[in-house]
């Protein structure tokens, strides 16, 4: 298979349109059998579910080639469950879990030429989605969705060098205690999109959300989770059923309890804990672990002792052994890695 003509370590994270795509519809109560597509365009009904009261839900996930040359896929069966999770909160139907990791297959191969080779830094990133298509002007659930999958390459996401993250603490609130903060619903993000343009204009990378209710526990960002390191050496991770679970996080702390032999505490983290932490990162499909320097609370810098200009020691630890089982370097536990070709 000969690889297209791209520059993979040069590609920013951005939509390049690849050559085929996934599509299923359901209609009358069920699924039909899926097909894949050439067609980039999606056509709907100007009143469609999701165009007019956001009925959609999505994942993310990524295809890597491995050292010896394999083409895999990181965990799909939690992308597949939390997908159905998802759905199940906006009362979308579920695509099944095993069509939906058939699907990813069929179109991460069909792809092939856009996978970027072993070493590059690069990923074909997959964005599975849901959304509700037929016409629905009085507030209820649509009758009718689509399922699709769309990949696109995404260069490294440390290009030249890791580079710490400054983030502050946020005035807006991401996820009411009861609402919808654990599933990965586009609407999520539509309400986050002020506040990030807000950090960045003010010269900070992220926002840090504290949970609306008592606006002292630290939650996440708007697209990842947290991670601390604790100055005796414990992995700290914040507990709260309005956090989306990352499926990175999740496989963080397995790797470590059961490689590195590190203690793990998953539970409320305050606000005013962060002071006693020695590392700090964030973690998602995106960049596996992306390391963050400093924590600004309305004007108070917090500054972890890792600095602002590399990794702290534990982070690059979890850091190289979470990507060396993703690139096949390290021995993944028993079911981590979908091999595609
Ligand atoms: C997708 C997402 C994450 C990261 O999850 P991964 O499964 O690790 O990619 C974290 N927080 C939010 C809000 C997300 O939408």
């Amino acid at each position: 298979m000969e690889k297209k003509n791209i520059d993979w370590s040069n590609l920013g994270f951005g939509y390049v349109q690849t050559d085929k795509r996934y599509v299923s519809n359901f209609k009358d109560g069920s699924w039909d059998e899926g097909t894949l597509t050439s067609d980039a365009t999606v056509v709907i009904n100007e009143c469609a579910g999701v165009l007019q009261y956001a009925q959609t839900v999505f994942e993310g996930l990524k295809a890597y080639t491995t050292e010896d040359g394999h083409i895999v896929t990181f965990r799909p069966d939690l992308n597949a469950a939390r997908l159905k999770a998802s759905a199940e909160r906006l009362e979308m139907p579920a695509f099944p879990e095993d069509r939906f990791i058939d699907a990813i297959v069929q179109t991460v191969a069909a792809n092939e030429a856009y996978v970027p080779p072993y070493g590059s830094g690069a990923t074909l990133y997959i964005r599975p989605y849901l959304f509700g298509t037929n016409p629905v002007i009085g507030v209820k659930p649509a009758d009718e969705y689509q399922f699709r999958v769309f990949t696109t390459p995404v260069g490294p996401y440390f290009k030249g060098g890791v580079r710490p993250l400054t983030i502050r603490v946020s005035d807006f609130d991401r996820a009411a205690p009861h609402g919808t903060g654990h599933i990965k619903a586009g609407l999520n993000y539509a309400m986050s999109l002020h506040a990030i343009v807000s950090a960045h204009k003010e010269g900070y990378d992220e926002n840090l959300y504290l949970d609306p209710a008592t606006r002292t526990k630290v939650e996440e960002t708007g697209g990842a989770n947290f991670l601390f390191v604790s100055k005796d050496g414990k992995v700290v991770t914040p507990k709260s059923s309005s956090i989306l679970p990352s499926i990175t996080r999740r496989s963080l702390v397995y790797v470590a309890k059961e490689y590195l032999g590190l203690e793990v505490e998953e539970r409320e983290v305050y606000l005013s804990e962060l002071e006693d932490m020695a590392e700090c990162g964030l973690c998602g499909t995106a960049a596996v672990i992306s390391p963050v320097g400093k924590i600004v609370d309305h004007g108070k810098e917090i500054c972890f002792p890792s600095g602002m200009s590399e990794m702290g020691p534990v982070t690059k630890k979890l850091y190289e052994t979470l990507t060396g089982i993703q690139m096949g370097r390290i021995e993944a536990p028993e079911g981590w890695i979908k091999v595609i070709r």
